[in-house]
C-alpha cells in the first residue's frame, strides 16, 4: 500500500454513511469556499479522482502532473484530518465514467459547477440522469450577470470597461464612488525595463516530504513519456507551501511589482512576478483572498492596482468571455470550427511520433479553433526546445520546459508574438500552451492566447493584435545582448512585423489602433516590403524544419 493510501486509511473515521457527498475536482482544492467552508465536516464525504485518462489525452509537463497530484492527495489528507470522510479514487476515462460507479453507494454527488468547460461537458450526462448536482462555483468574484451589465450584451468586450464596473460593485480600491488615487489604472506608469536592479528576488522552494516523493515517483514511472522538467523542490502542494509562496510574493514581489511588470530578462525567470496563477487556479489560494490582502498592504498604488486588475480584472474577464461564449464556439460571426480531438500542440512534429491515445481518447472535443487571421504554419519545433538561433525565444522556451512557467510579457510579447508573425494555426500555439504551462486550463488558455495573444478571434476582446518587431523586444528586455542577431539591424523580427501589417493590411488596415505603423507600411517601399516577405519564408521554412537560424540565413 502507498504511504498516501496509508496515511489517508490513518485518518479516517469509520463513519461513511450518513454522509452528503461532493465532488470536488482537480481545480476546487479548497475548504474555504462552497459546502466544505461551512457544513460540518463530520456531515461531509469528498470524492476526489486521479485519473489517468485525463493526461492522456495531452503531452502535459510533467511538473504539471506533479503539481496537480501532489495538492490533490496533501489535500485529501487536509480535510481527513478536519473529519472529512474521503474517498480517494484512480479511474480511468471520462470523469463521468469513474464518478457512476460510487453513486449507488454514496448517493447523488454535489459539485461546484467546474471552471473547466471539457469537465462541465464531461459531466453533463450524470447531471441529467440526476445524479450529480452542479452548485454555484464560489471561488469566482463575479457573475455572469454582471460581466454582461458591465459592457452591454454584444461584443466586442472591453477588459477596461467590466474592470471599472466590477472595481465599482465591489468596492475593491474605491474611495465611495471614485477609484482611489483618482484613476482605475495604472498601466502607463508600470512599463519599465529591467536592467538587474533592484535585484529580484529568488522564488522560495519547498521542502520535500513523502507524498510528493511518492507522487514524483508516479511520475517517473507512469508519466515519464510526458515532456518537461519534474523540480519537486519547486513544487508548492500543501497549505504551509501555498502561504509560504504567497508571503515570499507579497513580501519581495508586490511592493515593485507595477513598475516592472512588462520588462523581460533572462537573469530572472519572474522578475517581480508572484507565480501564483497555478495555486489560483487550483484554488489553494483563493483569488478573494490574494485580492483583499493586496488592497490593504502599504504597496505603491501602481503596484496595488496592477496587481488587483489582472485578478479581478483579466482573470474574471477571460472566464466571463469563455463561458459567454460556450468556450469561444458562438462567436458573433456565428459558430466557430471545433477541433474534434485534443491537439498534441505541435509534439508530434517535435517528437518523431504521435502523441499516444490522444487523438482517439474518448470524451470531449479538442476546443475550438477560431482564425480570424487565417494562419496556418505549423508551430515550429523550437517551442519544444530545438534551438532557434533567436535568443528571446530560446530563453523563454527553456524557462517554460524548465518548470511549465514563464511570466505574462513572455508569453505574450515572445512566444504569441513570433508564432503570430509567422501565421502559426492558433489553436495548435493554444495546445501548446495548455499542455507546457502548469496554471493552464481551458477557460483561461483559450481566450488568452485565441484572444489575445493571437487576435484568432478578431476584436472580440482585443483591440489590435499584439505584434512587434525587435525594438519593443530589445527595449523591455535583456535577450538581444545574447542573441547573433542584432536587434537594429538583422533580427528578423522587424521584417516579420512588416510583412505580417503587408499580410494582414486588408483586415488591419481600419482598425483606428494600427493608423501608425498602417501609415508606416504604406510608406514601405517595394523592395523592403519584397524582402519582408522573403524573410518571413526563409525564417518559416528554417525552423519550420526544426533548424537554428543565423544571419547568415537572410
Ligand atoms: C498567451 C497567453 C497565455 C496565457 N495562459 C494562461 C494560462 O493558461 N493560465 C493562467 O492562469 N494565465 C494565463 N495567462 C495570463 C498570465 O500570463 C498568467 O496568469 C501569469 O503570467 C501568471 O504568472 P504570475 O502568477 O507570476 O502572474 P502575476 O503577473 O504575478 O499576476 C498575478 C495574477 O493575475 C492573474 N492574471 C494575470 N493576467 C491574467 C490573464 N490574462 N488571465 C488570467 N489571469 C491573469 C493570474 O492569476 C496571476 O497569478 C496567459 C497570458 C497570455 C498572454
Ligand atoms: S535580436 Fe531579435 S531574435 Fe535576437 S533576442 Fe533580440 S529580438 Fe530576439
Amino acid at each position: 500500500m502507498s504511504y498516501f493510501r496509508k496515511e489517508l486509511a490513518k485518518r479516517q473515521g469509520d463513519s461513511r454513511s450518513r454522509r452528503s457527498w461532493l465532488f470536488v475536482p482537480y481545480d476546487q482544492l479548497s475548504d474555504e469556499m462552497g459546502p466544505l467552508s461551512r457544513e460540518d465536516p463530520k456531515t461531509l464525504g469528498i470524492v476526489l479522482v486521479e485519473n489517468p485518462w485525463k493526461p492522456s489525452r495531452r503531452p502535459y509537463h510533467k511538473q504539471k502532473l506533479a503539481l496537480i497530484l501532489a495538492n490533490l492527495r496533501h489535500f485529501a489528507l487536509e480535510q481527513a484530518d478536519r473529519g472529512v470522510a474521503v474517498q480517494h479514487v484512480v479511474a480511468e476515462g471520462p470523469y463521468a465514467t469513474a464518478l457512476k460507479p460510487l453513486i449507488p453507494e454514496l448517493g447523488p454527488l454535489r459539485v461546484m459547477v467546474p471552471a473547466e468547460r471539457e469537465l462541465r461537458i464531461d459531466l453533463k450526462r450524470l447531471a441529467n440522469q440526476g445524479s450529480l448536482q452542479f452548485i454555484p462555483h464560489e471561488g469566482w468574484l463575479s457573475t455572469s450577470d454582471q460581466f454582461m451589465e458591465s459592457d452591454g450584451k454584444a461584443p466586442p468586450w472591453k477588459m477596461d470597461k467590466f474592470y471599472r464596473f466590477i472595481r465599482g460593485t465591489t468596492g475593491v480600491l474605491m474611495e465611495g464612488e471614485k477609484p482611489v488615487g483618482g484613476r482605475y489604472s495604472f498601466d502607463v506608469e508600470n512599463r519599465m525595463p529591467w536592467h538587474g536592479k533592484p535585484p529580484s528576488p529568488d522564488p522560495p522552494s519547498f521542502p520535500k516530504d513523502p507524498i510528493k516523493e511518492e507522487v514524483g515517483e508516479l511520475v517517473r514511472k507512469a508519466f515519464d513519456h510526458h515532456p518537461g522538467r519534474l523540480d519537486l523542490d519547486a513544487l508548492p502542494a500543501t497549505r504551509k507551501d501555498a502561504e509560504r509562496l504567497w508571503s515570499w510574493a507579497k513580501a519581495e514581489c508586490l511592493p515593485l511589482f507595477g513598475p516592472y511588470e512588462d520588462a523581460m530578462s533572462h537573469r530572472s525567470r519572474s522578475i517581480f512576478h508572484t507565480r501564483i496563477s497555478s495555486l489560483v487556479n487550483m484554488h489553494r489560494l483563493l483569488p478573494s483572498r490574494v485580492i483583499s490582502d493586496v488592497a490593504g498592504m502599504k504597496v505603491p498604488l501602481e503596484s496595488k492596482e496592477g496587481f488587483i486588475r489582472q485578478i479581478l480584472g483579466w482573470r474574471e474577464f477571460v472566464r466571463h468571455v469563455h463561458e459567454t461564449t460556450d468556450g469561444l464556439r458562438n462567436l458573433p460571426g456565428g459558430k466557430t470550427p471545433v477541433q474534434k480531438a485534443p491537439g498534441d500542440g505541435g509534439y508530434e512534429r517535435w517528437a518523431g511520433k504521435t502523441w499516444g491515445p490522444g487523438k482517439k481518447a474518448k470524451g470531449p472535443d479538442g476546443g475550438a479553433a477560431p482564425c480570424a487571421l487565417g494562419g496556418d504554419t505549423a508551430l515550429p519545433p523550437a517551442y519544444w526546445g530545438e534551438q532557434s538561433g533567436l535568443a528571446c525565444l530560446d530563453t523563454v522556451v527553456s524557462d517554460v520546459w524548465a518548470e511549465g512557467y514563464s511570466h505574462h510579457i513572455t508569453r505574450l510579447m515572445i512566444l504569441s508574438n513570433l508564432a503570430s508573425l509567422l501565421d502559426v494555426r492558433p489553436r495548435e500555439l493554444t495546445d501548446w500552451f495548455w499542455v507546457a504551462y502548469t496554471d493552464a486550463y481551458d477557460w483561461v488558455v483559450e481566450p488568452n492566447v485565441l484572444g489575445m495573444g493571437t487576435y484568432a478571434l478578431g476584436g472580440l476582446m482585443t483591440t489590435k493584435p499584439y505584434v512587434s518587431g525587435s525594438a519593443y523586444i530589445n527595449r523591455m528586455s535583456d535577450y538581444c545582448s545574447l542573441c547573433s542577431f542584432n536587434p537594429k539591424t538583422d533580427c528578423p523580427f522587424t521584417s516579420l512585423y512588416w510583412a505580417f501589417l503587408a499580410r494582414h493590411e486588408a483586415l488591419l488596415k481600419t482598425n483606428p489602433r494600427l493608423t501608425m505603423p498602417m501609415a508606416s507600411l504604406r510608406k514601405r517601399s517595394a523592395y523592403r516590403k519584397r524582402e519582408d516577405r522573403e524573410v518571413f519564408g526563409r525564417v518559416r521554412e528554417i525552423l519550420g524544419k526544426g533548424e537554428r537560424i543565423s544571419p547568415k540565413d537572410l
